[in-house]
């Protein structure tokens, strides 16, 4: 299918209403766009900051045809999408299914990185607590049994350090080697509907807890290994001919070698660094690939260091909008403060390494 080119005036609808759509709406806007959220919850974070919201479940076949019917383009900015609702909706998504359906089931992700010539950790299908008994056996403890759709931020994950320990199996999953890590990485490639491609810098991440704490750029591999992910990443958006933005997470282990943990079919979380610290912002640039705009230049204007705020952290992280003002501090507009999810991040930009660090240690002081 070939994708029209939409000029500013014209509507992007984003189907899914949370930060990550916020930050792609602010971004539309500035371009002159207009902008439609689909989404079930009322007020939502993406909702507060664009053009009209459609308030209702994903699967709803009347409201994504209400969107359909207003939006010029339109595109996804969670995975968890029902990929065969959007069938329908197809000559208005130049992102096409594919990258839904393939992230959206581990098993499914696991084998199209194997087949487009790229490492994972070893990993088994899990069906019953037989093929768990089984696959423990032959992958060895530790193992992480995670479940083959749904999770994010670690959930629907369990950890089973030996053979004594009992785990129930929440519907399909798979299996994963527990790999010991060098480090983790991130990768943001932007591909346009006229076949441009672009990476931004790789980004450092630091997980606790299976959840995403801090990014940072520019990362602390070493060259030789930053440029092979920096060729992995084109590599693959060109074998999955993408149309739009790709986050891969990659493992470092600590014997160099690099895989692909997973991947997301949209921007991501270590990437909202871009906004301050790169030349465009993956927001922005996701937004050019879908309206058939040239790709900007994705250098490195500043190094930077992001840090997550979540829920339980919001009074400490207040501190630093009173006390920090040349800390970039971003809310969300939840209403809820619940606990691990997220509802802000704030971003430090400076060439002062030693600073950087002074900063990053404030963070963690104040945030859980
Ligand atoms: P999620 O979808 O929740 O982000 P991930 O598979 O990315 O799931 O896991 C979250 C984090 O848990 C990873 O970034 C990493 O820190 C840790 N982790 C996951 N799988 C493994 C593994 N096989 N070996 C070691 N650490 C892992
Ligand atoms: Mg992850």
């Amino acid at each position: 299918m070939s994708y029209k080119n939409i000029q500013p005036d014209q509507t992007i609808g984003i189907i899914g209403g949370g930060q990550l759509g916020r930050m792609l709406s602010f971004a539309a806007k500035q371009m002159g766009y207009r902008v439609a959220i689909l989404d079930p919850k009322e007020n939502c974070p993406a909702a507060q900051v664009s053009d009209l919201h459609i308030c209702a479940p994903f699967h709803d076949q009347i409201a994504l045809q209400e969107l359909y019917d207003i939006s010029d383009v339109l595109t996804y900015e969670f995975e968890n999408v029902p990929h065969q609702v959007l069938e329908p909706f197809l000559d208005k998504i130049p992102q096409g299914l594919f990258p839904l359906k393939f992230t959206q089931d581990r098993l499914l992700e696991k084998e199209t990185i194997q087949k487009a010539g790229f490492k994972t950790v070893p990993y088994l299908k899990i069906d019953t607590q037989k093929d768990l008994k089984i696959a423990c056996e032959k992958l060895g403890y530790p193992v992480l049994l995670k479940t083959r759709s749904g999770g994010y931020d670690g959930k629907g994950q369990q950890f089973i350090h030996h053979q004594d320990i009992q785990v129930d199996i929440n519907g399909p999953s798979i299996l994963e080697k527990v790999i010991e890590l060098k480090q983790e990485v991130s990768l943001i490639v932007t591909r346009s509907i006229h076949h441009e491609v672009k990476s931004f810098p790789v980004i450092d991440n630091i997980h606790r807890a299976q959840r995403l704490i801090e990014s940072s750029i520019p990362t602390s591999l070493s060259e030789q290994l930053m440029e092979k992910v920096l060729h992995i990443g084109k590599r693959f958006a060109e074998k999955i001919d993408l149309i739009g933005t790709l986050a891969i997470e990659f493992f470092i282990t600590t014997n160099n070698e690099i895989l692909i943990n997973e991947c997301a079919p949209r921007v991501h979380n270590s990437g909202h660094l871009t906004i301050e610290a790169c030349q465009v912002s993956q927001f922005e640039q996701h937004i050019r690939t879908i309206t058939g705009q040239p790709l900007k230049e994705t250098n490195m204007i500043y190094p930077a260091l992001m840090v997550n705020i979540y829920g339980q952290d919001y009074q400490a992280s207040l501190d630093v909008l009173a006390n920090y003002p040349n800390i970039h501090y971003h809310l969300y507009g939840k209403k809820e403060m619940k606990k691990n999810r997220k509802i802000g991040h704030v971003t430090i930009c400076t060439k002062d390494i030693e600073q950087r660090e002074y900063y990053r240690n404030v963070m963690r002081n104040i945030l859980n």
